[in-house]
């Protein structure tokens, strides 16, 4: 039996006959061609055909994992009309005299680079898809079809090994008969990734070395939430597996059962329990796991995924979708967090030394009001399609929460003299995730409508320990007394001024602090949508 620890990114447990996926990049042979006008043609024939795919997948897509998911394959399709991608293939062939497969593949390594020495994680993770889709020409033009996962055919479920695995070869497998997935390669934040946990496959990736071609054939164990596989296992590792296996599928099952049903403990404490998003297409997940609200919407991400300022219209529209999607149940949207670990290039930060504790998140938005009233604006128009709520992040004094209330109160009067129609009543919230505003909560409550504490930065300012920084360890413990005691005190001051409170940092969905949070009396608990019914059910059993 061989042991293999990688990193687990989602949740599940497979035993089955492993099948390595040939998704090596091979060679491609560079040819002087006597006629670039007909190469050129010949790409663009396989580009339009690479095209015709791509719409089909996205079909498919759309029908077995939801429209959200689907919108990756717009992307694909996109990055395949290009201009620059285009005129990249086409300089190559005529300037060079090479072969169109030569063409597509330098403009693809010259562009997977380009991605993956961004600043930003959600551009690097573009890489791999504008390798994906070049290949997926390179075959067309090699008579071959669509990605390496297409020729997945044959009666056997398997787990599926890879060096890496584009999303398009993830959704193009048969998922009927795929187990699970184990990558050499990959990160987190992949589409692969995402896309394994919307199928509900666990997966692991980034095994490394420990990725051997000649496992195909043979039997594994996988599991997705410690990122342990092991490769021939034992009987009694296979037997262990197995139980836990049917145990993990009965919990499931069982959650299921909790769809609809209130959160509340035994003795009738109610919770509101929410979830958090990234994008409009996160509210599939959202409305599939049946969470009662959203708790937070990380507005910058709409940001970090836009080459420039996204434009009032386009956040209007974002907002809105989102808001109309969820019905009359309240939606919380944070006002951009951008700067620390979150950098947008078009915004010209300064190099920072020490950038958690530097200029970020209200900060840029009381010092360039002009692009906080884009984002306020786009808010309060969309405010009328359902119930949202704005909350601001890092907040570390009153001041700042009374010159942010200023400011929206300016862009309300703009409003209201162009005859454009909002909520009156919008609530106003802060995050609590500075020691600053636990300290100073009895003021700050007297300022807003609710209070949301972000654990993951409260964790990180008051014990001092950066939360990008792998090698804390215990030193970075959100359990600390000093983060539960800070939880509490804000809590305790928010219901000292009739308002609300909230957790949506990752520490909410910690199953062993349930009890805690319910001790201390939150009034939400906002996680991501995979937690909603595990913790329903934990509350449920309090
Ligand atoms: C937090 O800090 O806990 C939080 C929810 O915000 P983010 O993780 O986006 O910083
Ligand atoms: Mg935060």
């Amino acid at each position: 039996m061989r042991t293999i620890q990688g990193v687990g990114v989602s949740a599940g447990i497979a035993i089955g006959t492993i099948r390595v996926l040939d998704t090596a990049d091979h060679a491609v042979e560079r040819r002087v061609v006597n006629d670039p006008k007909t190469e050129v043609e010949r790409f663009r024939a396989a580009r339009d055909a690479a095209v015709a795919q791509l719409k089909q997948l996205r079909n498919k897509a759309a029908a077995e994992l939801g429209e959200g998911k689907a919108e990756l394959f717009d992307t694909h399709q996109l990055m395949l009309q290009d201009p620059d991608y285009v005129e990249s293939v086409e300089a190559l062939i005529t300037q060079s005299k090479v072969n169109a497969e030569y063409a597509v593949k330098s403009t693809a390594e010259q562009f997977a680079a380009m991605f993956a020495a961004m600043d930003n994680s959600y551009m690097q993770a573009r890489a791999a898809d504008v390798k994906d889709v070049s290949r997926r020409v390179i075959n067309v033009l090699e008579g071959k079809r669509g990605g390496a996962a297409a020729d997945d055919e044959g009666g056997e479920s398997h787990i599926i090994l890879a060096e890496d695995l584009a999303p398009s070869e993830t959704v193009q497998l048969d998922r009927a008969k795929v187990l699970g997935f184990v990558t050499a390669k990959g990160s987190a934040n992949s589409h692969t990734a995402i896309l394994a946990r919307t199928m509900g496959l666990p997966a692991i990736i980034d095994i490394g070395d420990a990725f051997d071609p000649d496992d195909d054939g043979h039997t594994a164990v996988i599991d997705g939430t410690s990122g342990m596989a092991f490769v021939d296992p034992d009987e009694t590792t296979l037997a262990e597996y197995r139980g836990r296996k049917a145990k993990y599928e009965e919990r499931l099952r069982l959650l299921q059962e909790l769809k609809g049903k209130p959160t509340e403990t035994k003795s009738g404490q109610q919770v509101r329990l929410y979830a958090n998003i990234g994008r409009p297409s996160d509210v599939t997940a959202v409305l599939a796991n049946d969470a009662e609200g959203i708790g937070l919407f990380r507005s910058e991400f709409l940001y970090l995924e836009s080459e420039d300022y996204p434009t009032e219209e386009f956040q209007f529209e974002a907002y809105k979708e989102v808001t109309q999607k969820m019905g009359d149940r309240l939606v919380v949207i944070r006002t951009l967090d951008i700067g620390a670990d979150k950098q947008v290039g078009y915004f010209n930060l300064e190099h920072e030394d020490n950038p958690a504790l530097g200029y970020r998140a209200i900060r840029i938005c009381l010092t360039r009001p002009e692009i906080f009233k884009v984002q306020l604006r786009a808010l309060l128009r969309a405010s009328v399609y359902g119930n949202i709520a704005i909350m601001l992040p890092m907040i570390t004094s009153v001041q700042e929460v009374r010159d942010a209330k200023q400011i929206l109160d300016e862009v309300k009067n703009e409003l209201r003299g162009e005859h454009v129609d909002f909520n009156e009543h919008i609530q106003v919230g802060i995050m609590i995730e500075t020691p600053a505003s636990v300290i100073m909560a009895d003021e700050l409550a007297a300022e807003v409508d609710f209070f949301s504490i972000g654990t993951n930065d409260l964790t990180q300012y008051t014990l001092a320990c950066d939360r990008q920084n792998p090698n804390l360890g215990r030193f970075a413990d959100p359990h600390s007394p000093a983060v539960l005691r800070m939880i509490r005190m804000a809590t305790e001051a928010a219901h000292r001024h009739g308002i609300w409170c909230g957790i949506c940092g990752e520490l909410g969905a910690d199953l062993s602090l349930t009890d805690t949070f319910l001790e201390i009396g939150l009034d939400e608990l906002s996680v991501s949508p995979t937690s909603v019914l595990p913790l329903r059910n934990a509350i449920r059993n309090h």
